[in-house]
């Protein structure tokens, strides 16, 4: 089973990656718990790069590929192999992402940025993807004093509402796939909603 968590900044999806992987390890499920960018060592060095503020003003391009080639790394090393052995697979962002940062936010054309990412995963799909929906003021305001704050601020308000209307736009057209949550709800209410779908989905 693949689960992604998505959401905009301070939406709290590091939190319920955590918490799902701890009830599904409690159950003797075996859980591995990741993330991009940087859920691998060469990952990691592209993350380096793309949240370096030396390189605000990277050509929208140059970033998407750099987080494509992130996430082919990733489901290369990480992904495919995790779920062939059976492993539940929950990672914190994955190809939405791409859709609603550098599709949406920065205006790249979405079913290209699809198309890479398909191609850079080999058309790996999430069972399911929880989206953790924020106002990104709210989400701002939480992520504030985090290591990227300052990078963020360099982003408009406009940006950031792009980008969590085109979560959005995504989960609504494919609602069977998606859990749509509030996230200013209880941080354990949410959990248990999360507990709920993937339970069911692991019947
Ligand atoms: O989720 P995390 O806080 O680790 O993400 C780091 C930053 O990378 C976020 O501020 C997010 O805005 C940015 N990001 C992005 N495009 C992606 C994934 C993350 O701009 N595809």
């Amino acid at each position: 089973l693949f689960v992604a968590f998505e959401g905009g900044e301070g939406a709290g999806k590091s939190t319920q990656v955590r918490l799902l992987c701890e009830w599904l390890a409690a159950r003797g499920r075996a859980a591995r718990a990741t993330f991009e960018p940087g859920g691998t060592p060469a990952g990691a060095a592209v993350r380096a790069i793309v949240l370096d503020r030396a390189h605000t003003g990277l050509a929208p391009r140059a970033e998407a590929l750099l987080y494509a080639a992130d996430r082919a790394q990733h489901a290369h090393a990480v992904l495919h192999p995790a779920l062939a052995a059976g492993e539940v697979v929950v990672t914190d962002r994955y190809v939405d992402s791409s859709l609603a940062y550098q599709g949406a936010g920065r205006t790249l054309d979405l079913d290209e940025v699809a198309a890479l990412s398909r191609w850079a995963t080999r058309g790996l799909r999430p069972d399911l993807t929880v989206l953790l929906d924020l106002a990104p003021e709210t989400g701002l305001a939480r992520a504030r004093g985090r290591a990227a704050a300052d990078r963020l601020e360099s982003e408009s308000l406009g940006f950031h509402r792009r980008v969590r209307d085109s979560f959005r736009a995504l989960a609504a057209a494919e609602p069977g796939r998606y859990l749509v949550l509030d996230a200013t709800r209880a941080v354990e209410d949410l959990a248990a909603d999360v507990r709920a779908r993937v339970g069911a989905l692991l019947e």
